[in-house]
């Protein structure tokens, strides 16, 4: 199939888990995963109606920046060193992946010094295997901290389901991110508004959108890999 049956594929489950779940398929943004990807099939996605594009490597996202269509919005959405922040700071839209208080001031810093006001969302770790994204128990002490800083904006919260997780696990992990931002919105910290869940792969889409993903993060199966 070519990209664009691939989207209108996804396009169509993410319309009947939205019905399924009286949401809206307006909240959920279709976000690329372009990593081993070429510019030209970016390009492709990008002209079937791909807005936004997600790499989880600073340095393969700069190797295709100049060769991308311009009006793509890009997202890093893989673990982030700090040394690295400087190089993207000036050409992503959105950091899925803050993990520590000392990721989130170092995006505050570089974002001061170019006058922008940086997208962030918090990685929880959802299971054992995977050792990015910070423990939900100290999620809390960290957006109180980090909600202080002027140059990032937290918009929500990222997770990656286990591995070849069966339903009830991704039910679970989906779930559970869903109920830790409500709970964190209910606190009213400054500076946070907790109305963005990135969730769902190729494989999970379908469940995370069922348990209240506004950001879906396919990649194989848009690019048929
Ligand atoms: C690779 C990757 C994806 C996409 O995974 P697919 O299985 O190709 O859909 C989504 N999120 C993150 C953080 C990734 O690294």
């Amino acid at each position: 199939m070519s990209i664009k049956d691939n989207l209108e594929k996804i396009r169509q489950n993410v319309a009947e888990a939205c019905k399924e779940s009286g949401r809206n398929p307006e909240d959920v943004l279709v976000l690329a995963v372009t990593k081993t990807r070429t510019a030209d099939e970016i390009n492709e996605a990008i002209r079937c109606g791909i807005t936004d594009i997600g790499e989880n490597r600073v340095q393969e996202l700069l190797a295709k920046y100049d060769d991308v269509d311009p009006s793509a919005r890009w997202h890093i959405i893989g673990h982030l060193q700090t040394n690295k922040v400087k190089y993207i700071a000036d050409k992503v839209c959105m950091i899925h992946s803050v993990d520590s208080l000392k990721l989130a001031e170092e995006i505050d810093r570089r974002c001061r010094s170019i006058g922008k006001v940086m997208d962030v969302l918090i990685e929880i770790n959802s299971g054992e295997e995977n050792k990015d994204g910070i423990d939900p128990s100290g999620v809390y002490e960290l957006i109180e901290e980090a909600s202080s800083l002027k140059n990032i904006s937290i918009k929500g919260l990222m997770t990656m389901a286990p591995l070849g997780a069966d339903q009830e696990t991704l039910t679970k992990v989906f779930s559970a991110l869903y109920n830790l931002s409500v709970d964190i919105k209910a606190k009213k910290y400054d500076n946070v508004s907790m109305d963005t869940l990135s969730m769902g792969m190729s494989g999970d889409y379908v469940d995370a959108v069922r348990c209240g993903a506004t950001i879906i993060r396919p990649g194989r199966t848009l690019f048929n890999i």
